[in-house]
C-alpha cells in the first residue's frame, strides 16, 4: 500500500475590523482539516518517515510523547491507516487520558516510563526493541529532516505569496520545513515561528540544523504564555472569541498562541498596509480534551 493519501487544506481569509483598520490581510491555511485524527503538521511530518520505514521493511513505529500529545495519537491513527503495528512510549505514570484512549482505540501498545528516563529516547528504544528488527524508531514530535520534508510540501500548496507566514513552533520541525520551502521557491515571505515553550531561543540551532541553506527568520519567543501546556485568562478568552467569530476550531497549547500573537502584533502596528499574512493552523485540536477545567467560567 503506497504512503499517501489525497489532502484538503484550503486558505480561507480571517475577517476582523481590527485588520481592516490596519489594511492587512490574514489569511489561515487549514492543515487542520487534512485528517480528523492525523491532523495538521503531524501527517506532513510522518509521511516520509513512515515511506523510510516501509522502504527499510520496518513494520512496528516507535515513537515517543506526553500523556496529551498529539504527535503519539497521530502515529496511532497513521500506523492503523498504512498497516504498521505502533508503540508509543509515554513520559510520566501510567494515566488514562482521552488522549491515550483514542491511542489505544487505534491499535497502539502504550509503555509510561518516569521523566528521567524519558529524557534517553535511544537508550528507551534500545531497553525495549534491541531485539525486535521490525521496530522503526521515530523521535518526540516526529523531529527530523525527513519531517520537515513533507511539511515543506506545504509551500507548494500556495497560489500567492505571502508577506508573512506564521507557525507555532514545539520541536521547529514544521519551522524548518516551512522555511526549506520558502528557500525552495525563492519567496521574498518573512517567516515568523511562535515557540510555545519557555526561552524559545534555543530552538533557532535545531531548526538551522535542518535547512536546506542559511536563512534569516524570526522567533517570537515572549508568547508562550508561561511555557508548554500553560495558558492564562487572556488566552483562553482570545481562543474563545476567535472560535465563536470565525467558526475555526483552535486549542489554546499551539494555533491559539500562534494567532494571539499576529492579533496582538496588528494591533501594535507592525505590519505594513497592503500586507499579507498565512497563518498555519497545525491541527492539534484533540488537545483541547485535556484543557476542558480551563475553559470553564
Ligand atoms: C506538534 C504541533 C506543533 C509543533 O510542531 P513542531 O514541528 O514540533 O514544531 C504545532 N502545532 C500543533 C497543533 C501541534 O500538534
Amino acid at each position: 500500500m503506497q504512503i499517501d493519501f489525497e489532502i484538503f487544506s484550503p486558505i480561507h481569509q480571517i475577517h476582523d475590523k481590527l485588520f481592516d483598520e490596519r489594511g492587512i490581510k490574514l489569511f489561515i491555511k487549514r492543515d487542520d482539516l487534512i485528517h480528523p485524527i492525523i491532523s495538521g503538521n503531524k501527517w506532513r511530518k510522518l509521511k516520509y518517515l513512515l515511506r523510510d520505514a516501509r522502504a527499510q521493511n520496518k513494520t512496528h513505529l516507535v515513537t515517543f510523547g506526553g500523556a496529551y500529545s498529539n504527535h503519539l495519537l497521530a502515529t496511532a491513527a497513521a500506523a492503523a491507516k498504512f498497516g504498521f503495528k505502533s508503540t508509543g512510549i509515554v513520559r510520566g505514570e501510567e494515566v488514562n487520558n482521552d488522549t491515550l484512549f483514542l491511542c489505544r482505540l487505534h491499535g497502539m501498545n502504550l509503555i509510561f516510563t518516569d521523566r528521567e528516563s524519558y529524557r534517553d529516547k535511544a537508550a528507551l528504544f534500545q531497553k525495549y526493541f534491541e531485539h525486535d528488527a521490525n521496530a522503526y524508531f521515530i523521535d518526540e514530535g516526529g523531529g527530523s529532516a525527513l519531517g520537515a520534508e513533507g511539511v515543506s510540501e506545504l509551500i507548494n500548496e500556495l497560489r500567492e505569496t505571502y508577506d508573512h507566514i506564521f507557525c507555532a513552533c514545539g520541536t521547529g520541525t514544521t519551522a524548518a520545513g516551512i522555511i526549506n520551502g520558502i528557500i525552495e521557491h525563492q519567496l521574498s515571505t518573512v517567516f515568523h515561528g511562535i515557540p510555545v515553550l519557555k526561552n524559545g531561543e534555543f530552538l533557532r540551532k535545531d531548526i538551522d540544523a535542518i535547512l536546506a541553506s542559511p536563512a534569516e527568520y524570526d522567533l517570537l519567543t515572549d508568547y508562550h504564555f508561561g511555557g508548554y501546556g500553560k495558558v492564562t485568562d487572556e488566552l483562553i478568552s482570545f481562543v474563545k472569541n476567535f472560535t465563536a467569530s470565525t467558526g475555526i476550531l483552535i486549542e489554546p497549547i499551539y494555533t491559539g498562541k500562534m494567532l494571539y500573537a499576529i492579533y496582538d502584533l496588528a494591533a501594535k502596528n507592525h505590519f505594513k498596509a497592503g500586507d499579507k499574512i498565512l497563518a498555519i493552523h497545525t491541527g492539534g485540536i484533540w488537545g483541547l480534551l485535556g484543557m476542558k477545567d480551563k475553559f470553564t467560567g
